[in-house]
C-alpha cells in the first residue's frame, strides 16, 4: 500500500475556509450537504478538511464534504 499525499498537503492556494460547528446545519456536520453551500450531495463529494469547535468539554471537531455544486 501506498500513502496518499495528496489529502495532507496543507493549505493549498485556492483552498476555502471552513466553517465552524456552530455554524453548520446538522447535514453539513454529518457530512451528507455541501459545507459551503448546504446543497445535498448525491454523488460526487469529496472531503475537504475538518471543521474546528468545542462546546464545553465536547469536542465537536468532524470532517466536512462538499458537492460538485463547489468543486
Ligand atoms: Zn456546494
Amino acid at each position: 500500500m501506498s500513502e496518499a499525499t495528496d489529502a495532507t498537503a496543507g493549505t493549498a492556494e485556492g483552498e476555502r475556509e471552513i466553517p465552524p460547528p456552530e455554524e453548520l446545519t446538522h447535514g453539513q456536520y454529518a457530512g451528507t450537504h455541501c459545507v459551503w453551500c448546504a446543497r445535498p450531495i448525491w454523488e460526487g463529494g469529496q472531503y475537504v478538511g475538518v471543521t474546528l469547535g468545542q462546546a464545553g468539554a465536547h469536542d465537536l471537531d468532524a470532517p466536512v464534504y462538499a458537492g460538485p455544486c463547489c468543486l
